[in-house]
């Protein structure tokens, strides 16, 4: 194992008087990036940000002809016969899509399956909220797509940060989630002939998104509720809900269980199976405000890391063009105005800085459309990182309106002349209305108001070609995994990454797992199980005793500035470190000051939160390491030290053409490289001109 330091320079960095020797610290905290008592050591100018790095990762992608690897794959994994399936129990954690998929899939095929959210209905999962649409490369449009156009806009899409064999199964997968998805009964758009209809998404020249109006993730979720409570019907499945998984359980190197806690009584529960399946969402949350549904959090696959499980690239977060501007210091959530609106909007500003004219009475030529200036190939439909760079910088230059002068407009007003109001109405109403209840403005007669904010995290437990995790039989599926779309997500690919990974890779996966390993009896009495339950019940006894000054709200909001300036959309050597700084201190004021009301023997949404908080306030740290490592822009991971002369991601392929994927150590972090070869899609510098 070698030592590293962050950016290969050693750094003698000071930390502020106030962070106490370790002896004051809360014996609960663990700071996953110091060797113990190296915090100490930093107070006294002596620190350094290191990390060691661990040994390579192997992918187990397989070999041979990239377009039939997936079913060459499929056929040399070993089935499990149906009459020994129901002998087998797995857990799945998280009912959105790709929970859900998973669950009724493998229930379907006779496995006995657990399936837990701590949400009151699956119904209710983050997934609810996505709105675009889902690609697949059907080709309904004639217009030029093709499993192998869809694999090389996605690879190309995320900067040349994903793996290739992955990104090939998922775009030849794609089409058989349409044909499953329609028998369900989803009520795709259709065009007049009957055929289903798609629209356009960025990075794609073509029309390849299927959808339902402005509510796609719905729609898909009731199909796969739908397909899981009639495995729950029969008996399959057995459906947990208000229980939030604390705790994974791994005995002999192997993921074994879990521990819940019941959210309606408090109570600790363990259960165990011979596999476990992660599909519990991405962590945007992190950064407080963002687009996804205020429950989404990092807990999970945080916790799962503590027990070993490698988390890959934590720094690469999707930052979204088109969502409604913040409006003020106590808003708690961001709404986002789905990417589809950029097939019909045009972006734009007005070309004089500071220009306060209401918009009808600036003339064309004083406006700049500066998506379609500046890549007059793509316009208004480059990828997300691309628009969401273009219009910070707007902002910046002082060209932004609104009052803040933080946001840019999208306006119909061109698409409805030539299409008419009813159209528009029709493909995107229920977006329209959602922007004019929140705004109280017209976007029928006005342009919408738009600006960049936290949307989709790519980076996630690390997974092999398998989607298990290096911890044998934790697999890790949906947007908690970090597997198929690098540093950059293309819009309307995460629906089908979640439903990939959930009908058709992980039954496959799962079961080969199951084929070819042994599973000794085991009791929830094991004391695996107990030591993980009596450290919980310390820790929430933990977090209810300190009856400190401040909410889990005000923590959480003040994390969320530290990494918003310092990780988000633009992130620097300097802002990097002095966010390491922070964090700690941030997180050590938390276990001294935080106050929880009420008691763990019912429900306690705030200490739901509070746990919620402080693994945020851990994993952090980690996603700023990464960060700081990363010496190198790609995708949504944006150096500004690294750009082009045009102001475009700048990468470094020689030095970073991996994924990092963190080992959890209570002192100095191990970096593990999954390193990442390009045989069909040469890397080259992404151009959307
Ligand atoms: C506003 C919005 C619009 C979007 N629109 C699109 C779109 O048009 N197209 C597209 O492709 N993508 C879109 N996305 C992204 C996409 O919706 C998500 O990436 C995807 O739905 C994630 O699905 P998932 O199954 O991985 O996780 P989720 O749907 O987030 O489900 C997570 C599940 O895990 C459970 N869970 C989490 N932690 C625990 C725990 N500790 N214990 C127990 N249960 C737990 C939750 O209860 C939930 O059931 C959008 C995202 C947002 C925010």
């Amino acid at each position: 194992m070698s030592t590293a330091t962050l950016n290969n320079e050693v750094e003698n960095i000071v930390a502020p008087a106030e962070i106490p020797s370790p002896s004051t610290l809360p014996p609960l905290i663990e700071n996953p990036i110091h060797e113990n008592g190296h915090q100490n050591g930093r107070a006294h100018g002596a620190g350094e940000f290191k990390y060691n790095v661990g040994a390579d990762l192997n992918a187990n992608t397989p070999t041979g002809p990239i377009e039939g690897s997936w079913d060459k794959h499929k056929f040399e994994m070993k089935l499990v016969n149906p009459a020994n399936r129901r002998k087998h129990t797995v857990i799945v954690v998280g009912t959105g899509l790709a929970g859900a998929a998973v669950a009724a899939s493998m229930g379907e095929q006779g496995y006995n399956v657990l399936s837990f959210t701590f949400h009151d209905s699956p119904r209710r999962a983050h997934s609810i909220a996505a709105q675009g649409g889902i690609n697949a490369a059907k080709n309904y449009a004639n217009d030029g797509d093709s499993v192998y156009r869809l694999f090389y806009d996605t690879v190309k899409g995320g900067d040349y940060r994903a793996r290739e064999a992955n990104v090939y199964r998922l775009a030849q997968v794609s089409n058989n989630i349409i044909d499953q998805c329609v028998a369900q009964g989803v009520p795709f758009a259709r065009e007049y002939g009957g055929l289903l209809d798609n629209r356009s998404f960025g990075g794609a020249q073509l029309s390849r998104t299927f959808y339902a109006r402005g509510q796609t993730g719905q729609q898909l979720l009731l199909g796969a509720y739908q397909a899981l409570m009639r495995q729950v019907e029969k008996g399959a499945v057995k459906l947990f809900t208000r229980r939030e998984m604390l705790e994974l359980v791994v005995v002999d190197g192997k993921a074994r269980g879990i521990v819940v806690r019941n959210l309606l009584t408090g109570e600790l529960e363990t259960y165990s199976a011979d596999a476990v399946l992660l599909c519990t969402g991405g962590y945007s949350n992190v950064y407080y405000l963002s687009t996804n549904a205020k429950n989404c959090n990092v807990t999970a696959t945080w916790r799962a890391h503590k027990k070993g499980a490698y988390f890959a690239n934590p720094c690469y977060t999707q930052i979204h063009p088109t969502c409604i501007p913040v409006s003020g210091e106590h808003q708690s959530k961001l709404t986002l105005m789905s990417e589809s609106l950029r097939n019909d909007g045009r972006v734009w500003v007005p070309k004089k800085g500071g220009d306060t004219r209401p918009v009808s009475q600036i003339p064309e030529e004083e406006r700049d459309y500066f998506l379609e200036r500046r890549y007059p190939t793509f316009g208004n439909l480059v990828p997300r990182d691309v628009a969401s760079r273009a219009a910070k910088a707007i902002c910046d230059e002082g060209k932004g309106v609104g009052s803040s002068g933080l946001s840019v407009y999208l306006d119909f007003a061109d698409s409805i002349k030539r299409l008419g109001e009813s159209t528009i109405r029709a493909r995107y109403g229920n977006l329209f209305d959602m922007y004019a209840r929140i705004t109280d403005e017209n976007p029928y007669q006005d342009p919408m108001r738009i600006y960049p904010a936290v949307h989709y995290t790519m980076g996630g437990l690390w997974v092999d070609y398998n989607l298990m995790s290096n911890l044998p039989g934790l697999f890790v599926l949906g947007e908690a995994n970090f597997s198929d779309h690098g540093a950059n997500r293309l819009g309307a690919s995460a629906l089908m990454q979640g439903l990939s990974d959930g009908y058709f890779v992980a039954p496959a996966t799962v079961a080969n797992y199951l084929a070819t390993n042994e599973f000794a009896q085991l009791s929830n009495e094991h004391d695996a199980f107990k030591a993980s339950a009596n450290e919980l019940q310390e820790k929430t006894n933990r977090l209810l005793s300190i009856n400190g000054s401040r909410t889990p709200t005000d923590f959480h909001r003040a994390l969320g500035h530290i990494v918003w300036d310092k990780a988000g959309m633009g992130r620097t050597e300097e802002g990097l470190k002095e966010a390491l700084q922070q964090i700690p201190k941030l997180r050590e004021e938390f276990w001294n000051d935080v106050r929880v009301s009420g008691e763990n023997g019912n429900i306690n949404q705030g200490l739901e939160y509070a746990g919620r908080v402080a693994d945020f306030l851990e994993f952090a740290e980690l996603l700023a390491v990464d960060a700081l490592h990363r010496d190198e822009s790609c995708g949504g991971h944006f150096r500004e030290e690294h750009q082009t002369p045009d102001g475009e991601a700048a990468r470094d392929d020689e030095n970073f053409a991996y994924a990092a994927a963190w080992e959890y150590s209570t002192g100095t972090p191990i970096l593990h490289k999954d390193h990442l070869k390009f045989e069909h899609v040469k890397p080259s510098q992404r151009s959307y001109k």
